[in-house]
Order: C-alpha cells, then sequence, then structure tokens
C-alpha cells in the first residue's frame, strides 16, 4: 500500500526574518546569501532614505519619496514598517512575500527589530532568527569604522543597538556573526530545517 504524501510545510514556515543589532553585519551576511544561494527569494524594501553609493535601486532597496512611503501605508501595501534609527522610514512590500510563498519559495527579510515584532504578530509560524555580534566592543568597532555615519548618526545607532541587543531572547535561533560565510551556511542550515 502507498504511504499518503507527507503534507507540505505551511508557507509561512519557509519565511525567515534575519534581525540584529545595528552594523552587526545583516547586510553583508543576506548579500552573501544573495550571490552563493540563488535558491533563497530575498525581500527588497522600500525605504525612504537616500541612495549610498553601489547601491542600485531596485536591487538593494526600491528608493522611494516621503508620499510614495505614505501611499504604500495608506494601500495596506506593506507587510510592515518602521522608522530606523528616527530618520528613514523601511517597509517590506506584502504582495512580493505572499507570491514567493505561494510558489513555495525559501524568503528572507532582513529588517529591524520593530519590523521583526510586525511579522511576528501577523506571521507567527515565520521563523525568527537573531544575528549577534561577537561581542558589544566588536559591535562597536564595526558601527564606527564603517565611517559612513557623522558622530551624531554613530550615536543614534548606538542607542538603537543596545534595545536590539536586549531583544535576543524573543527569537528562535541565535546565529553569532564570527565570520560571514560561517553564519550564512548557519542561516541557510536553518532555513532549510
Ligand atoms: P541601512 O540604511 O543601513 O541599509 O539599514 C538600516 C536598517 O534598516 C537595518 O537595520 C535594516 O535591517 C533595516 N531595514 C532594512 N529594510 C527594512 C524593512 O523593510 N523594514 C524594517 N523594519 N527595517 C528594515
Amino acid at each position: 500500500m502507498t504511504q499518503p504524501e507527507p503534507s507540505p510545510a505551511p508557507a509561512h514556515s519557509r519565511l525567515t526574518v534575519l534581525a540584529g543589532p545595528t552594523a552587526v553585519g545583516k547586510g553583508t551576511v543576506t548579500a552573501y546569501v544573495r550571490e552563493h544561494h540563488p535558491e533563497v527569494w530575498i525581500s527588497v524594501s522600500v525605504t525612504t532614505r537616500k541612495q549610498r553609493p553601489g547601491e542600485i535601486d531596485g536591487v538593494h532597496y526600491h528608493f522611494v519619496s516621503d508620499v510614495e512611503f505614505d501611499e504604500l501605508v495608506a494601500g495596506d501595501e506593506l507587510l510592515e514598517w518602521a522608522v530606523v534609527h528616527k530618520r528613514a522610514r523601511y517597509g517590506t512590500p506584502r504582495k512580493p512575500v505572499m507570491e514567493m510563498l505561494a510558489q513555495g519559495r525559501l524568503a528572507l527579510l532582513e529588517i529591524d527589530l520593530q519590523g521583526a515584532r510586525q511579522v511576528r504578530e501577523r506571521m507567527p509560524e515565520a521563523r525568527f532568527v537573531f544575528l549577534a555580534p561577537p561581542s558589544w566592543d566588536e559591535l562597536i568597532r564595526r558601527l564606527v569604522g564603517r565611517g559612513t555615519e557623522d558622530e551624531a548618526e554613530r550615536e543614534r545607532r548606538l542607542e538603537t543597538a543596545r534595545g536590539e541587543l536586549a531583544a535576543e531572547a524573543e527569537f528562535d535561533a541565535t546565529i553569532v556573526n564570527h565570520e560571514i560565510h560561517a553564519a550564512a551556511e548557519q542561516l541557510i542550515d536553518l532555513m532549510r530545517s
């Protein structure tokens, strides 16, 4: 007698949310996944912040005006959104996430903690992964070493990071970012499990 097919995992369990303190390396881990694991679909956020040199509109972010962002919020087109570092707004377009999950793709959101909390309310079956720095000192070194922000901005980011570090307990799993490649592969293993 043939056994019934095991029922597929619920679509939302294929969604992984990666969050963690500022400058912990979420962007770099995500870039590694983009390059080495094309089977994983990575959400492209909308943001009102200015485009940085080297960033490509539609690849790293969809860069939008305040008015355009307002329209996305009013139309309920964002799965989550937040003001990050008290400056710019960032959000996850809902439709592509739903389409990818419906197709059975593994999907990854790299967002801040406020956004992760909103996704947990709407999709509690998703997997929530916290990327932690090897140490607080190391995090500060990365934050200051990046050199893309002025003093006031760095202080704002540190303040956000202190709150974010304390939030680790809310997550399903923690990955310590000792090394990008290892952290990214750990993330992929978690997503597949
Ligand atoms: P950056 O401006 O350096 O690219 O990103 C700043 C922060 O915004 C990062 O912590 C990143 O995780 C967060 N972020 C990026 N996209 C989104 C999003 O769609 N939603 C939320 N809530 N945060 C996001």
